[in-house]
Formats: structure tokens, C-alpha cells, sequence
């Protein structure tokens, strides 16, 4: 039977323990006052999405040529391969802050993979789970396969909630595994694991697990494709240990969907809309970790000043005070800002890219299948 650690259960109830709204007797009709602004949130969120979606495409291109022209001895000069890849290598880009935080020095190999994950946190930490429904290209293709579920059905489905709430779970077990696994290796051992033959061509691995997809690999894999048809973001939802670890960086966000009680005209377009099934409509403040910021709910909401994303009231002379709303436009400046500041810095300083010699490339990537994941124990990973 599935048991949940007291954690991961305060994280899947988060929702349920949010400021309720003032319960109401009898509930009479509101009236609506329209909004009078136009909200382009979601036309800005897309084009985020898009160009994302479209610099990871970039990207992997010119890594699969490079690892071509490796395989294919047709590479006349080795030149660094596009260290942005190692976004898709979450479990190094941990291995590697841990390394950071021990020793205080950017890991040679796969910094890249730290400072994107140092990224993606800040913006959890600041601007709620953003990276998962304004950049992450594995979001965006679930959002539009969810688009075409609902054009095919009408609809997309809902999971029992007997069913969801452990399914939920097993996010945060993945996220457990890997951060159990991580938290027994030393610095020693994280250097050596990403000195061995399988650290450096880790990203050619990632690569070839999709060039190669075996049967399992495809079955599983239109597995997940068509349940994210039937049911929003099911990856997300259900399985994803990268959006597990943002949404507990989440928490400590100051920024919250509030909806104001008295404007608001219990349309519930808002739950309606929201991709992780948050009762918006029923809530004062939405503080779960599965809310992603994607300000669906305030883009859909009619009524004026009803529901906007804000930063708590801090103190009780201020409750008196309407709470700071922060405007869309400021979440995609501080998701613009952060991305590019971070990353920007990394390559201005020097430390993006892997310091890894041409001759081992060349002698790795063509056999990179055949690098074998070290083991605890291993004299490379040893304490
Ligand atoms: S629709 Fe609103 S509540 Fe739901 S995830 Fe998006 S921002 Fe959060
Ligand atoms: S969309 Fe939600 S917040 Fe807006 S009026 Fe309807 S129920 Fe209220």
C-alpha cells in the first residue's frame, strides 16, 4: 500500500490548507463588474513557451550534428558542444551544486547543467513553479497535447481524487530517490563520477536514449503521450522529480494567486481553467506547490479586481491595505531577467562551459553506449 512521508504529504495537501474564504449561508447572485484591461498574460506566457521550445530544438540540432560529426570521424576540429543541453541533465546539474555548495568552486564538467538548475530554483523561490508553465519544453508539449485532447473529447479528464492525491506522490518519491542517492556522495565522489567515462558523455547518453528508443522506451514513452491527451499536464502532474523539487522552492515563494471575496461572482472559470485543478474559486490565497504561475486563472477571471497574482500583507498594520498586486508583465521581467542574468553571467565569467579535452571527446562520444554508469563502491566514486 502507498504511505507518504509527513513531507511529501504536507506538500500534496498544501492546497487544501490555504486561507479559506468566509463561509456564506445562503449565496446571492453578484453582480459583475466587467474588467475594463486586457489581459495578454497568455499571449506573452505562449510566446515564452515558443521561443523556449524553439531555442531547446536549436539547440539539440547542433548537439546531434556535433555528436555526428564525432561518430562519423567527419569532425576536422572538436569544438565545445552547446553546453545549454545540459538543461536536460537535472540529476548532474544537483550532483554539481552540491559539489558547489561543498567546496565553493564551479564544477569542470557540466557547469552549465548547475547554473540551469540554480536558475529554474531562483524562479521558483521568487516567481512560483515559472519555469514549469512559462519555459520548460516538456510543459509546453503537454499543454498543447491537452489542447488537442480537448478539441478530440470536448474535455480533458480528471482523476479520481482517491487516485490522484497518491499519483501525486510519486513525484516527490522519484525527487526522494535521487536527492537520497545524491546526499551520500561525497565532493570526492561527484568529482570523480563526473570525471568517468559516463559523466563526461552524459548528455550524448540523454541523446541516444531518444535516438535509440527501444520498444519499452516507445511504449512507455506513447504512454505518456496519450495519458497527457486524456489528463492536463499528466507528466507534470503525476511523475516529473524536476517539477517536484521547484514546487517545494515554491513554498518559500512571497508571490500568491489571491482572489478577492467581493468582486468575485463565483463563476469558478477560474478552478475551470487552472491546469493543476486548484480550486482557485473556493480559495482566499492559493499557496500549493502545484501552482505554476500561469496566471490562466486571472486571464479568464471577468470580474474586476477579483482575482490577481500578489504579495502577502506583511504585517497587521498593513492588512488594512489592499495587497500589492503584481502586474503579468513583471512576471515575465523577472523570468526574462532571471534567465538571462543567470546564464549571461555563467558565460561573461567563464564558467558555462565544460572543460573537457577534444581527444576525449573524440575518443568517448563514439562509444558512448558503452559507458557504463559507475556504482557505489567503484575505486572513481569511492569516498
Ligand atoms: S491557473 Fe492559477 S492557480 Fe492554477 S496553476 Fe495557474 S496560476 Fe496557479
Ligand atoms: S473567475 Fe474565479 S475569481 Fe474570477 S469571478 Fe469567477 S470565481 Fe471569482
Amino acid at each position: 500500500m502507498y504511505t507518504q512521508t509527513p513531507a511529501f504529504q504536507e506538500v500534496i495537501e498544501n492546497e487544501h490548507a490555504v486561507t479559506p474564504a468566509p463561509a456564506k449561508a445562503v449565496k446571492a447572485k453578484k453582480k459583475l463588474v466587467r474588467r475594463g484591461d486586457r489581459d495578454n498574460s497568455q499571449l506573452v506566457r505562449r510566446s515564452y513557451q515558443a521561443a523556449f521550445l524553439l531555442l531547446n530544438a536549436w539547440l539539440g540540432g547542433i548537439f546531434y550534428f556535433w555528436v555526428r560529426g564525432l561518430e562519423t570521424g567527419t569532425a576536422a576540429t572538436v569544438a565545445d558542444p552547446p553546453a545549454g543541453v545540459e538543461g536536460w541533465l537535472p540529476i548532474a546539474g544537483l550532483m554539481n551544486l552540491k559539489y558547489f555548495v561543498l567546496t565553493g568552486h564551479v564544477p569542470a564538467i557540466h557547469p552549465a547543467a548547475m547554473f540551469l538548475l540554480i536558475t529554474f530554483l531562483a524562479m521558483s523561490v521568487l516567481l512560483r513553479k515559472a519555469f514549469c508553465s512559462w519555459l520548460c519544453p516538456i510543459g509546453t508539449i503537454s499543454e498543447y497535447l491537452a489542447l488537442l485532447g480537448k478539441k478530440l473529447f470536448g474535455r480533458n479528464f480528471r482523476i479520481w481524487r482517491w487516485l490522484d492525491i497518491p499519483l501525486r506522490g510519486l513525484k516527490y518519491l522519484l525527487l526522494g530517490f535521487f536527492v537520497w542517492a545524491i546526499s551520500s556522495m561525497s565532493a570526492t565522489a561527484i568529482a570523480s563520477f563526473m570525471q568517468s567515462d559516463y559523466g563526461v558523455v552524459a548528455g550524448v547518453k540523454m541523446l541516444n536514449f531518444f535516438r535509440f528508443l527501444g520498444e519499452t522506451g516507445l511504449i512507455v514513452l506513447g504512454f505518456l503521450v496519450l495519458a497527457s491527451v486524456f489528463v492536463q499536464n499528466f507528466w507534470c502532474r503525476y511523475l516529473c522529480p524536476y517539477g517536484a523539487l521547484l514546487g517545494f522552492a515554491s513554498l518559500l515563494s512571497p508571490l500568491r494567486i489571491r482572489r478577492e471575496p467581493e468582486p468575485c461572482i463565483d463563476c469558478a472559470k477560474c478552478a475551470k481553467v487552472c491546469p493543476s485543478n486548484l480550486p482557485v474559486d473556493q480559495l482566499v490565497t492559493i499557496k500549493s506547490a502545484e501552482c505554476t504561475g500561469c496566471l490562466e486563472c486571472v486571464a479568464i477571471c471577468p470580474a474586476e479586481g477579483a482575482l490577481h497574482l500578489a504579495l502577502p500583507k506583511i504585517s497587521k498594520i498593513s492588512s488594512s491595505k489592499p495587497p500589492r498586486r503584481i502586474p503579468a508583465w513583471a512576471m515575465a521581467a523577472g523570468v526574462a531577467v532571471l534567465f538571462f542574468g543567470i546564464v549571461g553571467y555563467a558565460k561573461g565569467v567563464g564558467l558555462w562551459d565544460s572543460h573537457i579535452p577534444a581527444a576525449a571527446y573524440r575518443q568517448l562520444v563514439p562509444h558512448a553506449n558503452a559507458a557504463r554508469h559507475p556504482m557505489p563502491g567503484d575505486s572513481e566514486i569511492s569516498r
